[in-house]
C-alpha cells in the first residue's frame, strides 16, 4: 500500500476509533429524595468485553482528601437490556466487576447513593432540592483510557422547576445534559430544586448565579450585580475568557465551603450573611476565590494534578500556588472591584498574617511540605494541628503579598506577580501544567532577579517571614502596638460543654505547654477557685509573669499543675504608614489600583 493510503488508512482507522466510544447515560431518580437519596441507572457499553469493571471515584479535584464515596453508594445490581440479572461482584472498595455478559450489548447498573453532607465536595438530598456532585454519584469504566461522553437524564420531581449544571444540555432535550468526557462529568456539579435565578454577560459570555434557599431574606439581584463587578474585575486581570458561559451555583442553606470547576463553582452561604457587612464581604470574597480558580488551578495547574488518577492521592508540592496565591488575589482583586473599602481590604490581608503568626507550625512545616501533606493533613486537623501544621492558604497569601513586593521593588514597579500570573498562563496553561521550579524560574525571569534562594527560604523553608520590605515599599506599617494587655495568658484554645471548661489545644512552646497542660485537661480551678466558663475573664486577675496554680481534672484524677503566666501576644494589623515618602504612596495605589487611595473610602 502507498505510504500516503496507508497514513490515511490508519488515520481513518483511529478517528473511527475514538468516535467508536459510545456513551454511558445516567438516569437520576428522586422518587426516594425525602430520605436523603438518589437512585442512579447507568447504561454501560459492553463494547466487545466479556466482562466489565466499574469504579468510582475516591476523591474529588479541588478537595485533596481520600473520602471514600463508594461508602454511600448501597444495593448495586447489574441487568442486560432485556431485564436479564447479570453476576456482579465487588473487586475493590470502589470496584464492581459484572460478568457473564452473554449476548447483552449493554449493561444497565442501578444503584442508590446516599446524600446527606452539607458540603461542597459530597451530595445533598432532601425534599426540596439535591446537590450532586459527580464524583461522589456516577461510576465510570475502570479500562477506559479515552474520553467517553457521559450523558446524563434527569427525572426532576414536578415541584422541582430546574437542574443547573455547567453541562451542555442535549439539544432539544430538557434535563438531559452531556459531559464529552469523566473528567468534565466530575467538574460539573448539579443544583436541582427551585431556584431563583439572575442572569448578566460579561466579555460576552452568558453567566448564570442560581440562588438557592434564599427565601425572602437573600436578594439575589443585589448578589448579581456584585458579582459582575468581580468577574469584569478578573476577566480584565487575566485578558481572556476561557469558557463559553459560567455558572455560579449558590447553596445558601446555612452552610459554608467554596468548590471551584471547570466552568462553575458551588458556594455556600448563610442566608442571614447578606445582611451582615462582614460575612457578606467573606462571601463576595469566597465567590472571588473560586472564580480565580478558573484560570489559577482550573487551566494553569501544578503538573501533578492532572490527568488525574481518581483512585489514589495525587501528591505536589504546588498547592500553595494553587490556593495561596489565589487566596492573596480574592482579597485584592475584590477591592480593586471596588466592593471593599482599604480599611477592609487592609483587614482582609492582616487577617491572613495573623493567621501565619499565632500558628506555632510554622516553624515546623514548609509551604511545599504542608502543600504535599494536604491529603494527610489539612482536611483532618486534630488538637495538635496548630503546633504542627501550617495553612497553605494563610501562609499562601501572606508569601504571595511578599512575593508581589519583592517583583515591584526589583522591577521598579515596572512588573509584579500579576504579570507572573498572567505569564504562567501564557506559557503552561493546558494540557501543558507546571512544575514548582518552572514557576519559581518564571517569577525569576519576570523579576529580573534570581528568586531562587528566596523561594527556597520562602515556600521550602520554615524560617520567620520578613515582613518589612514588603510594608516599606508599599507605604505601609503594622499599626504600633498598643501597651499590651496587662492580664495573663496561658496559650490555649479551651471548649465549653456540659458545665466543664476543657481544654482544647495547647499552643507549642506557650505557658501551658511548658507546664505540661494537655489537650481534653478539664480545668478546674485557679489558686483553688472554681472556674466557669469565661477563662479570660480570669486570667484578667493576674499580671503576666505570675506563677499560679492550675488544678486539672485529668481522665477523672485531680492533677495540679504550676504555670508562669505569659503575656498574651500582639496582632500584627496593617495599615497605611501616615510617614510614607510620596514616591511610596504612589507605589501602594498602583497595587491597589484605586487612584484615590483614601483609607476612609467606603462602598457600603
Ligand atoms: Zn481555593
Amino acid at each position: 500500500m502507498p505510504r500516503a493510503l496507508l497514513i490515511t488508512c490508519v488515520w481513518l482507522a483511529l478517528t473511527a476509533a475514538a468516535g467508536a466510544a459510545e456513551p454511558i447515560v445516567y438516569t437520576l431518580g428522586f422518587a426516594d429524595a425525602q430520605n436523603s437519596y438518589v437512585d442512579v441507572e447507568a447504561r454501560l457499553p459492553i463494547e466487545g468485553r466479556t466482562e466489565l469493571e466499574v469504579m468510582m471515584a475516591v476523591w474529588t479535584p479541588g478537595s485533596y482528601l481520600v473520602r471514600e464515596y463508594a461508602r454511600h453508594v448501597e444495593q448495586v445490581r447489574a441487568e442486560s437490556e432485556t431485564g436479564q440479572a447479570l453476576q456482579l461482584v465487588k473487586t475493590r472498595k470502589n470496584r464492581w466487576r459484572i460478568s457473564a455478559l452473554g449476548g447483552a450489548s449493554a449493561v444497565v447498573l442501578r444503584y442508590k447513593v446516599y446524600g446527606r453532607e452539607m458540603s461542597v465536595r459530597t451530595n445533598w438530598v432532601e425534599r426540596d432540592f439535591a446537590l450532586i456532585n459527580g464524583a461522589p454519584t456516577f461510576v465510570t469504566l475502570a479500562d477506559d483510557s479515552g474520553p467517553r461522553p457521559h450523558e446524563i437524564h434527569i427525572r426532576r420531581p414536578e415541584g422541582w422547576s430546574a437542574a443547573h449544571t455547567a453541562l451542555p444540555p442535549v439539544e432539544g432535550e430538557a434535563d438531559r445534559f452531556r459531559a464529552p468526557d469523566y473528567d468534565t462529568l466530575v467538574d460539573s456539579p448539579i443544583l436541582l430544586g427551585s431556584p431563583r435565578t439572575a442572569q448578566f454577560e460579561v466579555g460576552g459570555k452568558p453567566h448564570l448565579l442560581v440562588d438557592d434557599g434564599g427565601g425572602d431574606v437573600w436578594n439575589t439581584e443585589q448578589a448579581a450585580a456584585d458579582v459582575q463587578r468581580i468577574i469584569e474585575t478578573q476577566q480584565a486581570f487575566w485578558g481572556s475568557v476561557p469558557y463559553d458561559r459560567y455558572t455560579i451555583l449558590n447553596v445558601i442553606h446555612e452552610a459554608r465551603g467554596g468548590l471551584e470547576h471547570l466552568s462553575s463553582t458551588v458556594v455556600m452561604a448563610s442566608r442571614w450573611h447578606q445582611r451582615l457587612r462582614p460575612r457578606y464581604l467573606q462571601w463576595l470574597r469566597l465567590v472571588s476565590h473560586e472564580y480565580f480558580h478558573t484560570w489559577n488551578v482550573k487551566r494553569l495547574r501544578p503538573v501533578e494534578l492532572g490527568p488525574f488518577d481518581y483512585e489514589r492521592e495525587n501528591h505536589t508540592r504546588s498547592l500553595w500556588i494553587a490556593e495561596g496565591v489565589t487566596s492573596y488575589y480574592d482579597a485584592l482583586l475584590l477591592h480593586r472591584s471596588g466592593l471593599s473599602t482599604v480599611d477592609e481590604y487592609l483587614g482582609m490581608l492582616s487577617d491572613r498574617v495573623q493567621a501565619v503568626q499565632r500558628t506555632p507550625g510554622r516553624a515546623i512545616r514548609s509551604l511545599e511540605l504542608a502543600s504535599f501533606d494536604a491529603w494527610i493533613r489539612y482536611y483532618r486537623r486534630d488538637e495538635n494541628s496548630v503546633n504542627t501544621d501550617m495553612s497553605y492558604y494563610d501562609k499562601g497569601a501572606a508569601v504571595a503579598w511578599l512575593l508581589d513586593a519583592r517583583i515591584r521593588a526589583a522591577t521598579r514597579g515596572k512588573k509584579s506577580l500579576d504579570d507572573v500570573m498572567r505569564a504562567a498562563y501564557d506559557r503552561f496553561s493546558g494540557e501543558r501544567g507546571f512544575r514548582t521550579e518552572a514557576f519559581y524560574a518564571l517569577a525569576s525571569e519576570i523579576a529580573g532577579v534570581d528568586l531562587g534562594p528566596w523561594f527556597e527560604a520562602h515556600a521550602g523553608g520554615t524560617d520567620e517571614l520578613d515582613y518589612g520590605p514588603a510594608l516599606k515599599w508599599l507605604g505601609l506599617r503594622f499599626a504600633p502596638s498598643e501597651e499590651a494587655p496587662d492580664r495573663g495568658w496561658l496559650g490555649i484554645d479551651t471548649a465549653y460543654s456540659g458545665g466543664r471548661l476543657r481544654v482544647a489545644e495547647v499552643l507549642r512552646g506557650g505557658p501551658a505547654w511548658q507546664a505540661g497542660l494537655n489537650p481534653d485537661d478539664e480545668l478546674v480551678a485557679i489558686e483553688g477557685y472554681r472556674l466557669g466558663p469565661d477563662l479570660g475573664q480570669r486570667l484578667q486577675q493576674y499580671r503576666p509573669g505570675t506563677r499560679v496554680e492550675l488544678l486539672v481534672s485529668r481522665r477523672q484524677r485531680m492533677v495540679t499543675l504550676p504555670v508562669v503566666l505569659g503575656p498574651p501576644p500582639t496582632a500584627p494589623v496593617i495599615e497605611f504608614d501616615p510617614d510614607a515618602s510620596k514616591v511610596a504612596v504612589g507605589r501602594r495605589a498602583a497595587w491597589l489600583a484605586t487612584p484615590e487611595a483614601d483609607p476612609k473610602r467606603s462602598n457600603k
